[in-house]
């Protein structure tokens, strides 16, 4: 039975292999590397937020108040509300990011967070090419053995894939034996007070080394674009005591609200 053989097979150690076999068969996984970018936020997004805060207190026009807000005074407002915790005028700016080269075990873990809006490349519609673009781990990454070894079983999983389809068996299905190492592609949009919560949960040294990765990156970003929303994101460190059960060891710096 030409599945049973196939599944049978496990990834020879590379030890094992002639050394020109060891080379080809590491040539054709690539490695990946992370890729995050702020590709759109809403025009404005500081005083997005601070002119919806201003509205709820007063009597004047929209227009108006548009009109008369200075960047110190948007700057005090928002300071009260996030020192209040009135953090719904946040709500008001989305940021739009595009995410490559990560794994799908950062995908399970990042679309827990329900508020935010996700795209994601279809595992159905596009199959797995030649290119197969895979997530490797630093732990796994820095033992030369142990890291040779994971590709070729990363391999062999592509080639028992590439094998269904063949077969005839649809993409849908053949995924399933595609490892959470698989990179993907993610257009991901939340608003400020998301991210601020996001931040708050994944760039602590506590989450997970992957989608912390990303998370720091993201709020670099974010910073750079709207300073004044996102000057004291990230753990909870940033602003006051450890939340973790066990704390790193390794606060960031504080930051005043
Ligand atoms: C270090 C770390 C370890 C983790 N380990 C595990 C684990 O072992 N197992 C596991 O299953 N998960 C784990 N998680 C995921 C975690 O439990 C949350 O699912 C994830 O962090 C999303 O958080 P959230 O629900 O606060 O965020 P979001 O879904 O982004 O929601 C934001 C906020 O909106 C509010 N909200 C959203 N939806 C509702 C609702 N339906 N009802 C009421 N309020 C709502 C809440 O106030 C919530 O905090 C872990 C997360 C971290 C950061």
């Amino acid at each position: 039975m030409r599945g049973g053989s196939i599944l049978q097979r496990t990834p020879p150690h590379p030890g094992l292999l002639p050394d020109g076999e060891k080379e080809r068969e590491l040539k054709r996984h690539e490695l990946t590397t992370m890729l995050v970018k702020l590709i759109r936020h809403t025009p404005e997004p500081e005083k997005s937020c601070a002119v919806a805060a201003r509205l709820c207190y007063s009597n004047t026009s929209i227009g108006n108040l548009q009109r008369k807000f200075t960047r110190p005074l948007v700057q005090d407002l928002l300071k009260k509300i996030v020192r209040s915790g009135h953090l719904s005028v946040l709500e008001h700016a989305s940021f739009t990011f595009a995410v490559e080269g990560v794994s799908r075990a950062l995908l399970a873990q990042l679309t827990r967070h329900r508020i935010a809006s996700f795209s994601v490349q279809s595992q159905r519609y596009v199959k797995f090419s030649d290119k197969f673009e895979f997530v490797t781990p630093p732990t796994i990454a820095r033992k030369r053995e142990i890291a040779e070894a994971y590709a070729l079983a990363v391999n062999e999983a592509k080639k028992l894939y590439d094998v269904l389809l063949l077969s005839g068996i649809p993409a849908e299905d053949a995924r399933y034996v595609i490892p959470q190492a698989a990179a993907t592609k993610i257009i991901l949009t939340m608003n400020a007070r998301e991210l601020r919560h996001f931040f708050s949960l994944r760039c602590c040294n506590r989450a997970q080394w992957e989608i912390r990765a990303m998370a720091v990156e993201m709020l670099a970003l974010a910073r750079r674009a709207a300073p004044l929303l996102f000057r004291s994101c990230g753990p909870s460190c940033v602003s006051g005591a450890c939340s973790e059960d066990k704390p790193c060891g390794k606060p960031w710096k504080k930051v005043p609200l």
